[in-house]
């Protein structure tokens, strides 16, 4: 297929083919390297919505048929059918979202080890066990809940799908994916790439759409379960819905994560986190270290050393394999971020580097510099409030209870690190963040611990051992003996 084709599809993946949408509505896309459209999509409507529920419907019953370990076989089936295309996926999300390409070529190497990760777990998921009791015995049945619809925001489209697919299909569920309007294109791929690995028509079905496509399908009667990653905004619409129907739901939302440097850090092993835990992906990701807090003793040499490191950051073509700061991803962000700077100044913060305006020789594309703010309180916006692009501000303090006390001051509670030079030093600093996961001089996280947050950053974990209890319902039928 050309670009021309693969570009502006009008075609939904249902049931196991490409059918015509109902919905002749279309969303542009646009580069946001380039601001140059790259195509357009379906924006799905409620009768695309129903159609794709109803094959997932239809097959249910069949893929719930299958023992845990079939089903693990689909699944190291597909790991290898997007193996394949790891690269055209990493060409085709940095097209569309502007994260540089060594950044995507990482992630879709990772997405199939996830996959085969799942796979693995397929002896958890026991369907049956008979318990003996007091009275007799009860024999505990572990059900798929049924039709899980996967809504996944732009940042990471195919790992954050990936991470709700596997155990979803592992549990026995069938599955409607609504991918962001933005990066709905690679979400084609992934359908051909579920048609290659022989998984059943109709288990995994695309709908592709905006906000009202996500809402229509989160609202369909047919649904028994919202998996959902993006912001806490929508999650709370979603969450409302979900509760008027008793739906279950898993919310992955926004963050606003707090990293501590403690007074032993070693700045130079610091150095490459500043980019991969403070502002990885421009500072698009839920999890990134965008607080960060300094020893007041070491504040001034702190602020110098990461304006530095910031200073010498590429920024430009995400297609080029130098570049570390790419575009954000489209108008609204750019707009969003920029003001974000315009409030943190406003509000009595100083710029230590960056700022609003377009970076040096980039008239075009999305372009934010890294930026660094200092002198700021945590009751500041941009302290409180999740930006989402390349903007940290850095705090100092004077004890570690007061460093503590910093972090958890947040609606948020996703993710938190600390740096330090004695480990233990630093996990005991890390046991007291309220947040879901926690690095210590690190923040590559493990597939095989379970993700999630605490407070307004969601309900729910992901990952990890148990993943796919999430799409499991319990039920006991209980004997006498
Ligand atoms: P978003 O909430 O605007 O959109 C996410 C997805 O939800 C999209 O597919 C969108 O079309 C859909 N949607 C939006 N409103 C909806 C509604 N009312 N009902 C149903 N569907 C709806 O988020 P975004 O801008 O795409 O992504 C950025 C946000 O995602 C940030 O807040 C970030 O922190 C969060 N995020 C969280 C995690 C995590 O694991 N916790 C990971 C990545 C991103």
């Amino acid at each position: 297929m050309t670009d021309e084709n693969t570009h502006n599809p009008t075609d939904l993946y249902i049931g196991g083919r490409l059918q015509a949408a109902h919905s002749t509505a279309r969303i542009p896309l646009v580069n946001p390297a380039t601001e140059e459209p790259i195509g357009s999509i379906v924006d799905g409507d409620e009768v695309d919505v129903d159609v794709a529920v109803r094959a997932a419907g239809t097959a249910a019953d069949g893929w719930a048929a299958l023992a845990p370990a079939e089903r693990a076989q689909y699944l190291l089936k597909l790991a290898d059918a997007l193996e394949e295309r790891a690269e055209e996926l990493s060409q085709l999300v940095t097209l569309q979202n502007g994260t540089p390409i060594n950044v995507t070529r990482a992630h879709h190497s990772a997405v199939p080890r996830e996959y085969r990760y799942f796979a693995s777990l397929a002896d958890r998921v026991i369907p049956e066990e008979l318990i003996t009791t007091a009275g007799g015995d009860a024999l505990v049945r572990r059900l798929p809940i049924g039709v899980v619809a996967i809504i996944a925001p732009w940042n990471g489209p195919q790992a954050l799908v990936g991470r709700k697919l596997a155990p979803a299909l592992l549990a026995g569920c069938t599955v409607v994916i609504k991918p962001a309007a933005e990066t709905s294109l690679d979400a084609y791929v992934l359908l051909e790439a579920v048609a290659a690995a022989g998984i059943p028509d109709g288990v995994v079905n695309l709908v592709t759409g905006g906000r009202e496509t996500g809402a229509a399908l989160v609202a369909h009667r047919g649904v028994r379960k919202v998996a959902f990653t993006g912001s806490t905004r929508a999650g709370v619409a979603i969450g409302e819905e979900c509760a008027r129907q008793f739906k279950r739901v898993t919310l992955e939302l926004g963050g606003k994560s707090a990293g501590i440097l403690l007074d032993d850090v070693d700045l130079e092993a610091f150095r490459p986190w500043i980019f991969g835990a403070c502002l990885p992906q421009s500072g698009q990701v839920c999890r990134a270290l965008t607080r960060i807090l300094a020893p007041a003793a070491r504040y001034e040499e702190i602020v110098s050393f990461i304006a530095d490191a910031l200073s010498s950051a590429t920024i430009g073509d995400p297609t080029q394999t130098t570049t570390l700061f790419g575009p954000l991803v489209n108008a609204t962000q750019y707009e969003r971020v920029t003001s974000y700077i315009r409030i943190g100044l406003d509000e009595g913060a100083k710029l230590v580097i960056g700022g609003a305006e377009r970076p040096e020789g980039l008239d075009r594309g999305y372009y934010v510099s890294p930026t660094l703010l200092r002198d700021v309180t945590n009751d500041m916006r941009v302290n409180q409030e999740e930006i989402f692009g390349p903007v940290l501000t850095i705090m100092p303090y004077e004890t570690v209870d007061e460093a503590v006390a910093i972090a958890n001051d947040s609606e948020y509670g996703l993710s938190g690190g600390v740096f330090s030079t004695d480990r233990e030093r630093a996990t005991a600093v890390a046991r007291r963040i309220e947040a879901g996961s926690i690095g210590v001089n690190t923040s590559a996280m493990p597939m095989e611990a379970p993700f999630g947050g605490f407070k307004k950053s969601g309900i729910g974990r992901e990952m990890g051992p148990n993943a796919a209890d999430a799409y499991l319902e319990y039920q006991t039928i209980y004997r006498a003996r």
